[in-house]
């Protein structure tokens, strides 16, 4: 088939010329893999070149990051910010500061995004960014001169209509906050330029909570559908941080017992439930690592990584009715998919971004598990994130209901359209290829008729 032959063509000359690209090349692999039937009916994505445009980013920024340690010694990072596209509105997406970004890492999370951004509903386009610097560690002024530095050279490439940045890993309201206030200073604006502020100052209720509750609302879309629920169901949760604490929080509220959730140094297994107050005064307020969780709760099991057997993620071995992997990229694989299933997990729905191997999601489908892709079930932060863009735009600012009602319609919206376009597509309650499907579809008809740029 030609069309088969379009999207094999473009995947392989990507292979080649990004081949240490890996993260990147295993997101493109993903999103073609749905596209088949989609290329077959309509010849027009080829002739207007869609693939071949789609995968390289308008524009990537690359820049050095220099700032001063508390030893007064200069230090120098990595700064990053690719703009992939602009096609159904302004940049969107968030910033990652951890020691393993690179531009393979960056451009598969804006590459996502594009299509998360779609799936929303909303007028956003797709970007990522970041840098490789490591905030473990540093001082209060380390992080603050840091975020400055960034800033100093990101101002001239983002604005509220242009490009509106975020957080994920390792950028939280903190370094937001001194993002913005270095932006402001060198800008004199006063403006929707970051999402997940302060809510003094212009921050949108229910942002932080609303990648975790958006997760859970959608697996909740999934179950409904198939007259299951929640209510007295082990979940297993995998990190332990923004994302993480607030499917916990989530799922307490629907009535399940969620037991599990881990950070970079080790896992946590508490069988009576993981104890909220606790994960929260660990993680969001003292900073420190989940080992200290046994102190609270002497009857949890806390183990680090490095007693986990080679390849694998313990998190995964503890039985559960849904797994929420939540935590980082390639989180769960081939085997950690198979003890899941044996343990009897019927449900996986992914809070991170690309958290499971292109094997572990095909075992996944050929075997009944219900799957929830990171690009519609972790898209209820990037919606939010439009909610507050909304607020700054109109100077209002909505109660948390409100915020948290129109948050759960979208992740209803997302669902619907992702299980309409999997049955439009003869492969009904697939939501990987309805939320690629219809992800893609949306920027691609807006590319043809923008016309070449
Ligand atoms: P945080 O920085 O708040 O938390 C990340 C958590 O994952 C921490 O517990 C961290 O451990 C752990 N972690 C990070 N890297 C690794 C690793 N290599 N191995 C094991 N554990 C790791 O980030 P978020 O919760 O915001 O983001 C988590 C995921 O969700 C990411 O994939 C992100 O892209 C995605 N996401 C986030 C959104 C948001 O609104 N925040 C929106 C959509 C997706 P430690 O505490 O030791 O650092």
């Amino acid at each position: 088939m030609a069309q088969e032959h379009y999207q094999n063509r473009i995947l392989q000359a990507i292979g080649a010329n990004f081949s240490e690209q890996k993260e990147f090349c295993q997101a493109v692999s993903e999103v073609f893999s749905s596209l088949d039937l989609l290329l077959e009916k309509e010849s027009k994505y080829e002739r207007y070149s869609i693939l071949e445009r789609i995968t390289v980013p308008e524009r990537q920024i690359l820049f050095r990051v220099t700032w001063i340690d508390d030893e007064g010694k200069i230090r120098t990072n990595m700064g990053y910010r690719v703009q992939f596209s602009s096609s159904i509105g302004p940049y969107k997406g968030g910033l990652r500061f951890h020691p393993s970004v690179n531009l393979s890492i960056i451009k598969f999370l804006g590459f996502e995004q594009i299509f998360k951004n779609s799936l929303t509903g909303l007028s956003i386009g797709g970007a990522k960014g970041g840098s490789n610097f490591d905030p473990k560690g540093k001082s209060e002024g380390e992080i603050m001169r840091f975020c400055q530095a960034f800033m100093s050279e990101l101002f001239k490439h983002v604005g509220a209509t242009k490009d509106v940045p975020a957080g994920d890993i390792g950028v939280g309201g903190r370094e937001i906050g001194y993002m913005f206030g270095k932006y402001k200073q060198l800008t004199n604006q006063y403006e929707g330029v970051l999402t997940g502020k302060g809510l003094d100052w212009g921050g949108s209720l229910a942002r932080t909570e609303a990648t975790g509750y958006g997760s859970v609302y959608f697996a909740e879309n999934i179950l409904d559908k198939y007259s299951l629920g929640f209510e007295g169901k082990v979940c297993s949760v995998s990190g332990a941080g923004n994302v993480a604490i607030y499917t916990i929080e989530k799922l307490y509220q629907i009535g399940a017992l969620p037991v599990t959730c881990s950070d970079s140094g080790g896992m946590v297994c508490d069988k009576e439930g993981i104890d909220l107050q606790a994960l929260k005064e660990i993680k969001e307020v003292k900073k420190i690592s989940l080992s200290e969780y046994v102190k609270y709760r002497p009857n949890a099991t806390y183990t680090p990584v490095k007693d986990y057997p080679r390849g694998r993620n313990l998190v995964w071995n503890i039985p559960c009715f849904a797994a929420f992997p939540s935590a980082t990229q390639n989180e769960l694989n081939l085997e950690d998919i198979k003890v899941l299933h044996k343990n009897g997990c019927k449900l996986v729905t992914e809070g991170a971004n690309m958290p499971s191997t292109l094997d572990a999601i095909s075992y996944m489908l050929e075997n009944n598990i219900f799957y929830a892709p990171a690009k519609a079930a972790n898209a209820g932060g990037v919606a939010t994130s439009q909610l507050e863009m909304s607020q700054n735009a109109s100077m209002t600012s909505w109660s948390f209901d409100e915020v948290d009602k129109k948050l759960k319609g979208i992740m209803k919206h997302i669902f619907d359209l992702s299980y309409e376009t999997s049955k439009e597509f003869k492969d009904e309650g697939n939501l990987m290829l309805g939320a690629n499907i219809a992800g893609f579809r949306k920027v691609a008809d807006a590319m043809i008729e923008q016309g070449a740029v």
